[in-house]
């Protein structure tokens, strides 16, 4: 067994794992283990922006912007996180820029800021109560910040020593004498397993999209992070809360950022209406997420959608009035994707979209510094921290708003890392391994390998994200999600039947696919089980049985715990941090 020992182990180099990493300057040694290069992490696709009031197109405040993120919250979101991330943003911001971060300039030389869904103003700046209407508060790299805000935190990972364990899988982490004192990874180029012993551990692994048949995430979001601590027992927060984006290109999923709209882009129906008038008269498409995508829908629903060849439905986005200009130097990049994928030239043509699985507002229960609190005490668990997609602060609440999630990873995972250094500061010593560390992840590895049964992986996974697709999706019922998990158990029991045909060591991507399977599945477990507890309508969590918001029963956070019998997994709440914003109706 080779045994790596490290002071701090991150898991997951998206962005917010190397903005925790450039915290861990020497004499401390880090290491960042990731299941794909670094520069292919999902954080690289980001297109639209990162957001804070910065005031630079139009007067902005940081608490209009807080507000705005806790309306989009459907009130679900802590307060007091959303608050300090709110504040920090402006400087988190000025700080990528000084790590040399590439924005893109108004001509006056300071950062460019466009519109984004969700983000507004009091029309009189000097009449709180005024009319909100959209605001200039994302900025961006054209439509590539995402991959502008990767290469400048691995830049400055790099240069502060961190090192870096790419095509490492991690299978489990080690919780002994009640503090985590790393991981068990499969080093893929070898089929060994290694552990990663350290004072510190990081979850920083992103999402889950790939639970679901149309997402916009890549294929290695498989939720592993959020499984991994399931089976340990850990409890994973607000599960049912699974952001649709209104517009991925139809049937593929593929993003169409917000920015399209943004920067004036108007979604219309097979008449050629503008259709989000009807649901949002104030700011029309520029509606939080689960309000667009949930009107696309119903535009569908009732006759109005775009017939394909197929005979499926769409709805057109329509850029033909914007600029050549505008398209080219602020819109490059999906301009490109229509045209690439769906042979649609943008100028000439509205783009076919449909709502496509996005972001995981759930995740590892985390509090404002990242350390994992394992219960509704918020009780800590010594050594270990999450932050980014697969943590739950929670400052997205019930739905995130665009451009949040950047700022998200910028500042959770700056407070991550400095919590850490302050915890190595404080005499934080390796604990002891347990003897049988490796036994968990190698029996399941071994049992795949050895299984001769009749099951094979692609048809498991397409019927588990066609099933989750169809009955916990932007719209759910109970007799849905009853369905569901017993679909999910009998796809457990096929699971143990299943037949790989490389049995190799070098290089198994089957292996590490099948493993993947596993964790999509315990995610689907934890979603489906949290949405059928609650039993009412916020944010992206749509009952049809239940249409209304309900602030007197549900005014709080789920907390999913894996049952280790495998039987429906145990659920309790935590009460919604509220500072100073009670809820009211939702209005746009
Ligand atoms: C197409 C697209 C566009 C987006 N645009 C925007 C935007 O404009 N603005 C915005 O705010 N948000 C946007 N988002 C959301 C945002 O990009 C993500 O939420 C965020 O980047 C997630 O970052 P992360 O650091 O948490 O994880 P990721 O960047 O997803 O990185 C996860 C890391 O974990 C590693 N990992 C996972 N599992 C394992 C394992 N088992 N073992 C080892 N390593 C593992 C991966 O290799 C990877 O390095 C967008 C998302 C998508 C999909």
């Amino acid at each position: 067994m080779q045994v790596h020992t490290v002071d701090v182990v991150i898991v997951g180099s998206g962005g917010a794992g190397l903005r925790a990493a450039v915290e861990i300057k020497p004499p401390y040694t880090c290491a960042v283990l990731s299941k794909v290069h670094p520069l292919r992490s999902h954080t690289g696709a980001a297109q639209g922006g990162v957001c804070a009031a910065l005031g630079n197109e139009e007067e902005d405040s940081w608490e209009w912007h807080a507000y705005d993120t806790i309306k989009g919250s459907d009130f679900l979101g802590d307060q007091d996180a959303i608050e300090l991330m709110c504040q920090d943003a402006v400087r988190a911001i000025i700080e990528l820029e000084h790590m040399g971060m590439p924005f893109s300039r108004r001509p006056d030389g300071r950062i460019a800021q466009r519109r984004f869904g969700g983000h507004t103003r009091p029309e009189n700046p000097s009449d709180p109560n005024s009319k909100r209407i959209p605001v200039r508060r994302a900025c961006y790299s054209a439509d590539r910040t995402g991959h502008a805000m990767l290469h400048t935190l691995y830049e400055n990972a790099l240069k502060n020593g961190v090192r870096f364990f790419s095509e490492f899988f991690v299978t489990d982490v080690i919780v002994h004498n009640g503090s985590c004192c790393g991981v068990v990874a499969l080093d893929i180029r070898s089929g060994q397993l290694h552990v990663f012993h350290a004072k510190a551990v990081l979850f920083a692994t992103g999402g889950y999209g790939r639970v679901y048949q149309v997402t916009s995430n890549a294929h290695a979001g498989t939720g592993d992070g959020m499984a991994v601590v399931y089976r340990r027992g850990i409890p994973l927060e607000d599960m049912e809360f699974v952001q649709f984006h209104p517009t991925g290109l139809w049937r593929l999923g593929v993003l169409i950022s917000e920015a399209a709209r943004g920067e004036g882009g108007i979604l219309r129906n097979k008449d050629g209406e503008p259709f989000m008038e009807r649901y949002a008269p104030t700011v029309k498409d520029l509606a939080p997420r689960d309000l667009v995508s949930r009107a696309i829908v119903t535009e569908i629903r009732e006759g109005r959608g775009i017939e394909a060849r197929d005979g499926t439905f769409y709805v057109g986005l329509d850029l033909t009035h914007l600029s050549e200009e505008v398209l080219r130097e602020k819109l490059p990049e999906i301009t490109g994707f229509a045209q690439l994928y769906l042979g649609v030239n943008p100028r000439k043509e509205w783009i076919p979209v449909q709502p496509t699985v996005h972001y995981a507002m759930g995740g590892i229960p985390t509090d404002v510094d990242g350390r994992v609190v394992v219960d509704e005490r918020n009780t800590v668990l010594r050594g270990m921290w999450a932050a980014g997609e697969v943590a739950c602060v929670s400052v997205h609440g019930a739905n995130r708003l665009g451009t949040n999630s950047l700022l998200d990873l910028i500042v959770f995972g700056r407070r991550a890392g400095k919590a850490i250094v302050e915890y190595l500061q404080a005499g934080a010593a390796w604990e002891e391994l347990p003897a049988d560390v490796l036994d968990f992840s190698r029996q399941r590895i071994e049992h795949l390998r050895s299984s001769n049964g009749p099951e094979r992986l692609a048809p498991l996974r397409r019927t588990l994200q066609k099933t989750m697709m169809d009955n916990v999706g932007l719209f759910r019922t109970d007799q849905g999600l009853r369905e569901t998990t017993s679909i999910l158990a009998d796809l457990r029991e096929c699971y143990q039947r299943l037949h790989l045909d490389d049995r190799g060591d070098a290089f198994n991507t089957e292996l590490v696919e099948a493993l993947e399977l596993e964790n999509l599945l315990d995610v689907a477990e934890a979603i489906t089980y949290s949405a059928l507890a609650r039993t009412e309508t916020r944010g992206a969590h749509a009952r049809e049985d239940y249409p209304q918001r309900d602030d007197q029963s549900w005014l709080k956070h789920t907390l999913v715990v894996r049952d280790p019998d495998h039987a429906a997994p145990q659920i309790t709440y935590k009460p919604v941090r509220i500072t100073r914003y009670q809820p009211v109706e939702r209005k746009y």
